[in-house]
């Protein structure tokens, strides 16, 4: 296939989400992924919502015979080290698609990409997009770089850009709008041997505030006795002027009674890791001929976990739109970004979450208020987010946090 329908950049779960759709329908599809998989990702902690684009894409009996580990709940953990009720997700949803996983993301990403080329996706690994090609505003395809430093040109009537945090459309385009308040950093590691919990809680993803309540910990359990910890704060705080990323966790972890206690008798199984962790959203989904999808579309600070399932949903969004454009031979901008105005009012209401938090929302404090809340509030934390029904919580939010209130959005 030289020239197909639509070609796909990048092959992280937004692009295999994207492709495998649009290939179900009968349309031929190109992806280019730069990396040999499986290769390293952060963001291992799914949320429920995924099951239902799990469920399109033919991927939950692959998960159900993976060994990843089983995730029903999530709990959170105060400064002092005080552990809240856990959240479970089943007090909403029946047991089957309220149990979600925590997987890693070397495995969960090739999972996804084989189950692309199942679906009839020719992906390519090793292959790096060098530019999307214009005639004037309209994209018709790709240049690409082989291994060997060959560039070829494939020509598409859509171009679809899951390139993640490369976002090689925006940074082209100018389209990225970077969000003031969520400026973070990220430093993190592997352990073995640290605390699990027991029974329906060994899975759950524990939020643990750091002891200066500036950030807090992620504690997520994966198989292979291994957990993922790592520190969330602001940028400036978590790496201007301090030593090394090393001793910037440890300080952390020593300050952070629920983490120190939970590593006490682990071993360290990997080196430090460590990111930019800045929030931001392109000012368009889509435009004449490209769509833009996952983190190249925006990124949300990762509190809630909420990077793969909005890869999925907006690649699932994207690739209706793009099936019915095709179908009637339309790919303009109205088009292809159809979806996009109601996407971004979901990641919003999950922004609103997230800079609560940052402003001293306690969870266990909303629920003992508004205790008829607290299904509410556990559908916005599986990430079903894209319903105004949802809204009945920022109301009673505001009489407990009048000063916190969350500052607008930039777009
Ligand atoms: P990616 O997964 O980044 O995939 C993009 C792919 O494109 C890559 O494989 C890359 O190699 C390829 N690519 C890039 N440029 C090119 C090019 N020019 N040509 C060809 N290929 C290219 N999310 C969660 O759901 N749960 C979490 O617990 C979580 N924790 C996180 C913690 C941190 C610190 C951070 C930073 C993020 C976290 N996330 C989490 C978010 C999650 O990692 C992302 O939202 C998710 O990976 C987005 O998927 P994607 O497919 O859009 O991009």
């Amino acid at each position: 296939m030289k020239n197909p329908d639509v070609v796909v950049i990048g092959g992280g779960p937004a692009g295999s989400t994207v492709s495998t759709l649009i290939a179900q329908k009968g349309y031929k599809v190109r992806l280019f992924e730069r990396e040999h998989f499986p290769r390293f990702h952060i963001g291992e902690s799914l949320i429920p919502e995924t099951y239902w684009v799990l469920e399109r894409l033919g991927m939950l009996e692959k998960m159900k015979k993976s060994h990843f580990v089983h995730k029903h709940s999530v709990q959170f953990v105060n400064s002092a080290g005080k552990t809240s009720a856990p959240f479970y997700f089943w007090d909403n949803k029946p047991h089957e698609c309220s149990q979600t996983w925590q997987v890693v993301r070397s495995e969960f990403d090739l999972m996804m990409l084989n189950n692309a080329r199942e679906h009839g996706v020719d992906a390519q690994e090793g292959v790096r997009v060098r530019e999307v090609l214009f005639d004037g505003d309209k994209a018709y395809g790709v240049k690409i770089q082989l291994e060997d430093g060959t560039l070829e040109e494939v020509h598409a009537q859509v171009v679809i850009d899951a390139s993640g945090q490369s976002n090689l459309l925006a940074n082209k385009l100018g389209l990225r709008t970077w969000d003031p308040v969520l400026n973070k950093g990220a430093i993190w590691t592997y352990w073995k041997g640290a605390y699990r919990d027991e029974g329906k809680n060994a899975g759950a993803t524990m939020v643990l505030q750091t002891g200066n309540k500036k950030g807090w910990f992620w504690y997520i359990p994966l198989h292979d006795d291994r957990i993922s910890v790592g520190v969330v704060g602001p940028f400036d705080y978590l790496f201007k002027g301090r030593e090394s990323h090393e001793q910037t966790y440890e300080e952390e972890v020593e300050a952070c009674p629920g983490v120190k206690e939970r590593l006490a008798n682990a071993t360290r199984d990997t080196g430090y890791f460590a990111t930019k962790d800045y929030s931001y959203r392109c000012k368009q989904a889509a435009g004449n001929g490209w769509v833009l999808v996952g983190d190249a579309f925006g990124f949300l600070d990762p509190l809630y976990s909420s990077g793969v399932l909005l890869a999925l949903k907006s690649g699932q969004l994207a690739a209706d739109a793009v099936v019915e454009g095709l179908q009637k031979g339309d790919v303009s901008e109205a088009q292809l970004g159809s979806w996009g105005p109601d996407f971004n009012k979901g990641v919003d209401r999950m922004r609103r979450l997230v800079c609560e938090y940052y402003e001293g929302f306690s969870f266990g404090q909303f629920i003992k208020t508004y205790p008829h809340l607290r299904n509410t509030m556990t559908d916005l934390l599986i990430g079903d987010l894209f319903t105004e029904r949802v809204d009945e919580v920022w109301e009673p939010m505001e009489t407990l946090y009048p000063e916190g209130k969350v500052p607008p959005a930039p777009w």
